[in-house]
């Protein structure tokens, strides 16, 4: 028997339905990866989920990066709240850019535990290893499940909540592969039929869409294995949700070559030394993207004029937005105690750096397909049953993409 007890979570009220439940965050998929693979055919899970219940879009958290995204999307609140503002932000008592990607910097609870105290058998199986601290967040000490693709083989029950993952759904993939998100899915389907989760956050990574345009061959191929787990979870008969962190953008020229501002030195060559440029896409998985993304804070030094730069910034074309910081604060919803003095965002078509030697463009001399502006903020949300009028009504104004689990647990027909 699943419960279906409620728990409320930040605010928010969680009444699951007596099933299976997996809400599914697919990395970096622009509403045209579903597209480009459902018109050819390729994702007929995914169609007939749509037809028999919902397809919408929603907007995602700013900057549009994964692990702002993410933690969004396990607690339900944005970053101004859950503390996450990007991978990096810069300590204003040492000057030293810290990452962020642990828990000690959420600043807001994850309805994981709350759910496995609800009764729940609670599994978060994530891509990339840097997530999986935020996920776990609390869960493990309650009896939940929480791994990653990357460090399959490294789960061990004290820490994970699981210790036989590569007998269960096979060996550890390659992080630089489909592979590694196929494996998240399929670990989902695994413990769902092993009777060792009913409830499920699926997260995975953003390496083909970051390789390949919607219509690309590794695309095609990929999104149809996706759709192939898919399937098996709703034959499984789970509520499915899905969504994603963020979309995905071609950033190059013409020629092929990334199509980069570089802050630090135009600003430096315009206002004199001192100027900090942090990018929070910056992590340690740069074969996706060089650290080049649609977005920046930057920190100025005492006794610069913050309005002129911006009014400099805001002439130079390429750049879409800048804020200075508690305007950045209230309008991106971000921690204003974890920006610079400016936020900056970027244009569909352009990428934000520092300078040119900081940057390995090795990793992007195919091209380069990135993320972390506004142009990326608008991704799907689907959900496995039809939405009752309640949830249909909010459905229909400024969804988000972390109003998703909500939606999972209580959007169906019988939900409240
Ligand atoms: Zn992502
Ligand atoms: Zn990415």
């Amino acid at each position: 028997m699943i419960s279906s007890s409620t728990f409320t979570v930040n605010g928010r009220r969680f009444t699951p339905p007596a099933r299976p439940l997996a809400v599914i965050c697919l990395d970096g998929s622009a509403d045209e990866y579903l597209d480009a693979a459902m018109s050819r055919g390729l994702m007929p899970n995914l169609l007939k989920l749509s037809l028999n219940g919902w397809r919408g879009l929603a907007r995602a958290a700013m900057p549009t990066f994964t692990n702002v995204n993410n933690t969004c999307i396990v607690t339900g609140v944005p970053p101004s709240v859950h503390g996450i503002g990007g991978n990096f932000f810069l300590n204003p008592e040492n000057g030293e850019e810290v990452m962020m990607n642990s828990a000690q910097f959420l600043r807001a609870e994850t309805i994981f535990p709350h759910a496995q105290r609800a009764g729940r058998k609670v599994a978060v199986v994530t891509a990339k290893e840097k997530l999986r601290d935020i996920f776990a967040s609390g869960l493990i000490a309650e009896g939940g499940i929480a791994f990653s693709a990357e460090k399959a083989s490294a789960a061990l029950t004290a820490t994970h909540g699981i210790d036989d993952v590569e007998s269960l759904v096979g060996p550890t993939p390659a992080i630089y592969s489909g592979d590694a998100s196929v494996y998240v899915l399929k670990a989902g389907v695994a413990l769902l039929k092993a009777g060792r989760a009913d409830f499920l956050y699926l997260s995975t990574t953003d390496y083909i869409q970051h390789k390949y345009e919607p219509a690309a061959e590794g695309a095609l191929e990929f999104y149809a294995a996706i759709d192939a787990e898919i399937g098996r979870l709703l034959a499984a008969g789970a509520v499915v949700g899905v969504t994603a962190d963020h979309g995905m953008n071609a950033k190059q020229l013409a020629n092929g070559r990334p199509n980069v501002i570089f802050l630090e030195t135009e600003l430096t060559q315009r206002f004199g030394g001192g100027i900090r440029v942090i990018l929070p896409i910056t992590d340690p998985y740069v074969a996706h993207h060089g650290a080049l993304g649609s977005f920046a804070q930057v920190h100025l030094p005492a006794g610069l004029d913050v309005a002129a730069v911006k009014e400099w910034l805001l002439q130079r074309s390429g750049i879409t937005e800048v804020h200075e910081r508690a305007t950045g604060a209230r309008l991106m919803e971000l921690p204003a105690d974890r920006m610079g003095d400016l936020a900056v965002a970027s244009g569909r078509d352009t990428v934000l750096g520092r300078t040119l030697q900081w940057h390995d463009l090795r990793a992007v001399t195919n091209g380069l397909r990135s993320h972390g502006g506004r142009y990326e903020e608008i991704v799907p949300f689907l959900l496995s049953e039809p939405v009752n009028p309640n949830y249909a009504a909010r459905a229909s104004g400024d969804l988000r993409n972390f109003d998703i689990f909500e939606f999972t647990c209580n959007g169906g027909p019988g939900g409240r």
